[in-house]
């Protein structure tokens, strides 16, 4: 065919909601077949055959991102399945904000456990596979979910402003690395999407403040941020774009 995608393989990390879902489902259907990753199963399988009865190619690979055991698996099954990825979406992230007084160590580590471990042992998982796909087809893409976050300040985001800055300059020095191999790295930074990322705050002045903003303007959905994916992953190869930044027109 000629959708712009066509012949590409896609992983996604964070499949079932949000984001990563609208990514998966827009890069689908611009003709990427699509490894679906993240751990609730019943939301990759529904996502995963709304893709298919459209017409794309998905493959549900239910996997906790903070093991490499599994994401390794679940590479294997990607190379054998639906063939070399060539693009990989490392969206999978948490935000749990709390005031560093409270000394909340558990929510510092869940952070960190997916932010930054989670988001590198799917680097390692699927590095060599980029890199193969990259001396083969031209091109591949690891495309990191970063924010705005990674060099904005918000009190009681220390630790997930802190990953995401990990995130962002990771991603700079990556592509130093990568980019002589062909493997364009990108870094998304996104104002306030619309998701599930919310719902997990238990902060109360931070639900506070993100109520306000959700009120104050329209937030962006995933979708908008599924459509800056796709536009890095359609440049011609000798085009990457490092970082790019989305945010809701009323957001400051
Ligand atoms: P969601 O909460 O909707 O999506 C998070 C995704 O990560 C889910 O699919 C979840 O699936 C998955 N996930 C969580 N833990 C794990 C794990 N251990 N292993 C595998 N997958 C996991 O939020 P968003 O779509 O908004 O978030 C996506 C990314 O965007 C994150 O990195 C976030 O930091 C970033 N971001 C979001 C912004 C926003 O305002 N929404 C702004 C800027 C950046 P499951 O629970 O099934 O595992």
């Amino acid at each position: 065919t000629n959708l712009p995608l066509a012949n590409r393989v896609a992983v996604i990390t964070g499949a079932s909601s949000g984001i990563g879902e609208a990514t998966a489902e827009l890069l689908a259907e611009r003709g990427a077949a699509v490894a679906l990753l993240a751990r609730r199963a019943d939301r990759l399988k529904d996502l995963a055959d709304r893709i298919e009865k459209l017409g794309g190619t998905a493959l549900a690979l239910p996997v906790d991102v903070t093991d490499l055991d599994s994401l390794n698996a679940a590479a294997e099954r990607v190379q054998a399945e639906l063939g070399t990825a060539d693009l990989l979406f490392n969206n999978a992230g948490v935000m749990l904000p709390s005031g560093v007084n409270e000394l909340r160590t558990d929510l510092w580590q869940r952070q960190i456990d997916l932010n930054i471990t989670g988001l590198m042992n799917a680097i390692g998982a699927f590095t060599p596979q980029l890199v193969a796909a990259a001396a083969d087809k031209g091109v591949a893409d690891l495309v990191n979910t970063s924010s705005i976050a990674a060099t904005g300040v918000f009190p009681k985001f220390a630790v997930y402003t802190g990953s995401k800055a990990f995130v962002s300059h990771m991603s700079r020095n990556l592509r130093a690395e990568l980019g002589p191999q062909r493997v364009r790295v990108s870094a998304v930074e996104p104002g306030i999407v619309r998701s599930e990322l919310q719902a997990h705050v238990t902060d109360d002045g931070v639900n506070e403040w993100l109520a306000e903003a959700f009120a104050a303007y329209e937030v962006l959905e995933s979708s908008d941020i599924a459509e800056a994916v796709a536009f890095l992953a359609q440049q011609p190869a000798r085009v990457n774009i490092p970082e790019i930044t989305v945010m809701p027109t009323g957001q400051v």
